[in-house]
């Protein structure tokens, strides 16, 4: 299949890149320019036009990811299904089916058929559950299957991939001599590839075949995101040399997948201190060439559970601002269960949060819609002001629940209400946009 990358480069402008453009307010020529570039990936699919088509990169906003997931603790088909339906009302932009327990082909499917997000996964999972299932040994996994399933996948209608090509010896070896860590590791697919290279000592099949992985990837034009297995489970284990040794190679596997023709993505931590954000992101762009970063939280702190939502969105906010292009959700029971309904509901309004947070820093002339909404609280036009929240029926039950006397003001200040008093004094024009001159009363 001709790929989003490959038709930019023959200066072709898609139906997807139009889409991308008409979503974003951008010109159709600047996503071609910027896919040619590997700058804007298309996580796009022609098998499953109920799709919605999302773009992900340089100058677009900013997106959320929610995970959702069966484990072999917990497995019910129903509430996955459930959990997809919310991530996608609560406008996510795009959903990660990660289930490592149950039937996962089953699974797979059934939450494809019932979201029109974009949907990925990360293969290596249901390869070393299977392979345990089989042999009760997730070290004879056969490399073969591994790419067999990866076809499978792919053929069902998934977008994106999460794969761990970044991990090989050298990678593990820098574990090895820099002398552990505080957090382990916190990737699960990451930490059974690890496993599956130290009992057999061969290299990761996913890095000696690079190009076969690509392959499988440009058939169906999913974008092949680099998976971060190495990623720091700890902010005092951020950028040690075993997390940078797989990005170094993951950068350079991002330029190498480009030039064949792949879209491609890399992924990021993890747990990083806020100072170390920034950072981060600069050495990520600098070293792929500007592709799409995709980072987990990242989450500043490790004290935070219960309120890991939290505590990520205001990683997720810095790492937004300073370029990060997608960013997955973690929910409140992030280290402690498997998400629930609830739970993913809350995951996604904080990482939406979080996201506008960063593009209003990141793009200073995209902030009207900030402006509206202080306006319309300055006016105490209370319907106005539902049109530009994020999330209007929280406020709307919040104001009703305690509803106030005089319904121009809130049962927060009653009548000393500043904002009521503000618009006597100085007689502001509530009708116009631009700032009323001020002219006191006496
Ligand atoms: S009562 Fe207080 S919080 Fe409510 S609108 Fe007036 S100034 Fe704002």
């Amino acid at each position: 299949m001709t790929t989003q990358i490959e038709y930019a480069r023959a200066n072709t402008i898609t139906a997807q890149m139009e889409a991308v453009a008409r979503s974003e307010g951008l010109s159709a020529e600047y996503i071609r320019a910027k896919v040619a570039l590997g700058e804007i990936v298309i996580a796009n699919n022609p098998a499953r036009p109920h799709q919605k088509v999302v773009g992900i990169g340089t100058g677009l906003r900013t997106k959320v990811n929610a995970s959702i997931g069966a484990s072999s603790d917990i497995c019910d088909l129903a509430a996955e299904i459930r959990k997809a339906q919310i991530a996608e009302e609560e406008g996510a932009d795009t959903l990660m089916e990660l289930s490592a327990g149950g039937d996962l082909d089953r699974i797979r499917r059934e939450v494809l058929a019932n979201t029109s997000l974009p949907v990925g996964n990360v293969p290596l999972y249901q390869a070393f559950k299977e392979t345990s299932r089989k042999y009760k040994n997730p070290a004879k996994l056969d490399p073969e299957f591994l790419f067999e399933l990866i076809e499978r996948q792919l053929a069902d209608g998934l977008s994106f991939m999460a794969i761990h090509c970044g991990i090989n010896q050298y990678t593990i070896e820098r574990l090895r001599k820099q002398g552990f860590r505080y957090g382990g590791l916190a990737s699960k697919g990451g930490t059974f590839m690890v496993a599956w290279m130290d009992a057999t000592g061969k290299e990761n099949p996913l890095y000696a075949q690079f190009d076969r992985v690509c392959g499988l990837m440009k058939k169906h034009d999913a974008i092949l995101s680099l998976g971060n297995g190495i990623r720091a489970g700890a902010i005092h284990d951020s950028h040690d040399r075993a997390q940078m040794a797989e990005m170094i190679i993951n950068c350079e596997l991002a330029e190498l997948g480009r030039e064949m023709g792949c879209q491609m993505m890399v992924e990021g931590p993890g747990h990083v201190p806020l100072d170390e954000i920034a950072a981060n992101i600069q050495l990520e762009k600098r070293m792929s060439g500007n592709a799409p970063y995709y980072v987990l939280g990242p989450l500043p702190l490790d004290t935070g559970a219960g309120y890991d939502h939290i505590v990520a969105a205001i990683g997720a906010a810095n790492s937004a601002r300073h370029g990060a292009d997608l960013i997955c959700y973690i929910t409140p029971a992030e280290h402690l269960a498997l998400p629930n309904e609830d739970d993913v509901r809350e995951g996604v309004r904080a990482t939406r949060l979080a996201v506008r947070i960063g593009d209003v820093a990141k793009y200073p002339d995209r902030r009207e819609g900030e402006k509206q909404a202080a306006m319309a609280r300055r006016d105490m036009r209370w319907d106005d002001l539902q049109r530009h929240l994020l999330f209007p029926d929280t406020a709307q039950a919040i104001r009703a629940a305690r509803a106030p006397e005089a319904s121009d003001t809130c049962t927060m200040c009653g009548d000393f209400c500043a904002m009521k008093k503000g618009m006597e004094v100085f007689h502001a024009d509530i009708a116009g946009d631009k700032i009323a001159p001020i002219t006191p009363t006496s």
